[in-house]
């Protein structure tokens, strides 16, 4: 009787065969994937290959015998007799098909030590962003599954090779993790999966080893380097000084700096604000982020520096010494939790911790922020406050209440909208006009996100607009602003674009990714106009890295020895060649230019 059983098993070489040449297929764009971007800094196997072969050909000799080796030795494993050798190493290698498939998927590149570094930092939000992108993570690993079917199946006697064959793979693996190791890293692209297993594996042993990179986390951080010696005498400004850090707000999403936005109304009305525009935060990622702002590193000390960085002293440790209490209010982390680099150490430098992970629904946790906040504004005692507010972190459907409809959102009836599922081939033959059409050439992201996932984009509009407009509108009637001073950013922006991290790429990593909004918000008349003056000269062109700075001024801090120890502030014009860190600190990082492609979306539509 010939059924499909019988079928699959007279033609498992054929079906082996196809199912190769589909798991492979991916990586030239088929099905809904996009080709990996070829671009400066990416690490793709040919990319690597063509450049030794023009650059010493002993290397190439060895770079690809070690990636042919590899490439049979995954082929060769599914002709495997003997089960007990082929099933286990088969299983071990479609795990690292399906990751890398799906950082190709969500990602748009291959996987590198760089972003196994980040997603170990990030593992806190692990269930928040793996539940955001479950649809992803459900066909990938549903096509793997499939196609791992007949690659594990039983191979026909006649194609079929003894259990001896698989050392070829574990050899393969061997000498990949040993080239990684030996380049200290600069050579990481090899044959899916071995340089996934291998860079997965030498990442996850260095993280547990402890040496992350960051202080440890028995509180071997905050060194203070003696060499800081601050001259002239401390005259605080501010009875308190707030500090607020979002997250994952993009600048150019905010009213404030975009007249086609309608997200944020009530601060555009807001008076006693000085607004800088866009701002560049230090970093893509808020692991790398947040510490470079606690610890006041300069642009210029980035990236070869930032170990050196880590034991300048904290903001913490100002604010201190001009006499504040210090006050931390963070709603992502729980008391026990040290995320974003921050030590038992730099703990103890903190007078109030105030924490709140048990809202829910999330979305009301900055509310509880402000309640908060009012609390210890209420005190007489001076208090440098820093807030780390929950924000619009990815998935954004879930930061805002489901009945907030704070606008009205534009039927767009003309979107060629792409559904996840059809292939972008396909999608490109049927809408040849679409922005997705020639999508390797860079566009602005405005156009290209409206078409494509216009729905996310709505979704953090929405989020935005709860999150930072509303968060304002209950906060800032009750403060005292005469003798407070309020300074308002995010950690990172935000790249919308389908096929791309939001943030924290290791390489492609666009501006948008640094874009965050900068305010500050006082009614203190002398400190107010000497901002503002800052604010007419720089508009647009500041980074985080100006900011630590003014806070200093803030506490009252000697202006001059601020200005020779911490660069420009607010108050000054801004650093030109704006530049942000992306990667691990310890693996491979680099500074990104932030100006070269930056279109606004506002003149974009003005223009329109
Ligand atoms: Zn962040």
């Amino acid at each position: 009787m010939k059924n499909p059983v019988h079928m699959f098993r007279n033609h498992i070489t054929i079906a082996k065969l196809i199912s190769l040449a589909l798991l492979f297929s991916p990586l030239w764009g088929f099905w809904w994937f996009d080709a990996p971007q070829q671009d400066v800094g990416n690490y793709s196997v040919l990319t690597t290959w063509s450049y030794f072969l023009f650059q010493n050909i002993p290397v190439a000799i060895v770079y690809t015998s070690v990636c042919l080796l590899a490439f049979a030795g995954f082929v060769i494993t599914t002709f495997i007799r003997l089960s007990v050798v082929r099933l286990p190493l088969m299983l071990i290698m479609l795990i690292g098909w399906a990751a890398e498939l799906l950082f190709l998927d969500i990602n748009g590149t291959g996987s590198n030590q760089n972003l196994f570094w980040i997603l170990w930092q990030e593992l806190a939000l692990g269930t928040e962003v793996f539940g955001g992108y479950a649809p992803d993570i459900i066909r990938d690993c549903t096509f793997v599954v499939i196609l791992g079917i007949a690659l594990c199946a039983s191979p026909a006697r006649r194609f079929s090779v003894p259990g001896i064959f698989g050392l070829l793979p574990i050899m393969s693996g061997t000498l990949v993790a040993g080239v990684t190791i030996y380049t200290k890293g600069a050579t990481q692209a090899f044959p899916i999966p071995f340089g996934t297993l291998s860079n997965a594996a030498i990442v996850l042993a260095s993280t547990s080893s402890g040496d992350t990179g960051f202080m440890k986390l028995d509180g071997g951080g905050v060194v203070v380097n003696r060499d800081v010696e601050i001259e002239g005498t401390v005259d605080p400004i501010f009875n308190k000084v707030v500090m607020i850090m979002d997250e994952s707000v993009r600048g150019d999403y905010l009213s404030l700096n975009n007249a086609t936005q309608k997200t944020t109304p009530f601060l555009k009305a807001t008076g006693n604000l000085v607004n800088f525009g866009v701002a560049i935060s230090g970093a893509n990622c808020s692991a790398i982020s947040r510490p470079i702002f606690r610890f006041g590193m300069r642009q210029s000390d980035l990236p070869n520096r930032w170990r050196e960085g880590l034991t300048k002293p904290t903001f913490w440790q100002f604010a201190h010494k001009a006499g504040y209490k210090t006050v931390h209010i963070d709603m992502w982390n729980g008391p026990m939790s040290f995320r974003n680099g921050l030590s038992l150490a730099e703990k103890t430098l903190i007078d109030s911790n105030i924490h709140d992970v048990s809202q829910d629904p999330a979305y009301l946790r900055d509310k509880k922020v402000v309640y908060s906040l009012l609390q210890v504004l209420k005190d007489e005692e001076p208090a440098f406050i820093y807030v780390e507010k929950l924000g619009v972190h990815f998935p954004y459907s879930n930061k805002y209440p489901p009945d907030f409809h704070p606008f009205s959102v534009p039927a767009r009836s003309d979107i060629a909208y792409r559904h996840p599922f059809v292939p972008s081939v396909i999608h490109s033959l049927l809408y040849p006009q679409s922005p997705l059409f020639g999508k390797s050439t860079p566009s602005t992201d405005s156009d290209r996100e409206t078409v494509v996932d216009r729905e996310s984009v709505v979704d953090y509009e929405h989020a935005i607009a709860w999150s930072v407009d509303e968060f304002f509108r209950r906060l800032l009637p009750a403060v005292d602003l005469s003798k407070t001073l309020i300074i308002y950013t995010s950690d990172h922006g935000q790249n919308l674009l389908p096929h791309h991290a939001t943030h924290c790429s290791t390489t492609n990593a666009a501006p948008s990714e640094a874009y965050v909004p900068l305010f500050a918000i006082t009614s203190v008349p002398e400190f107010k106009q000497r901002l503002e003056k800052g604010a007419a000269h720089g508009f647009g062109g500041f980074s985080h890295f100006e900011v630590f700075p003014t806070l200093l001024l803030a506490m009252g801090y000697d202006p001059g020895w601020v200005k020779r120890s911490y660069g420009p502030s607010l108050m000054d014009s801004p650093s030109p060649e704006r530049k942000f860190m992306i990667g691990s600190p310890d693996l491979q990082p680099m500074m990104i230019p932030a100006d070269r492609n930056f279109i606004p979306t506002s003149s974009l539509s003005e223009a329109n």
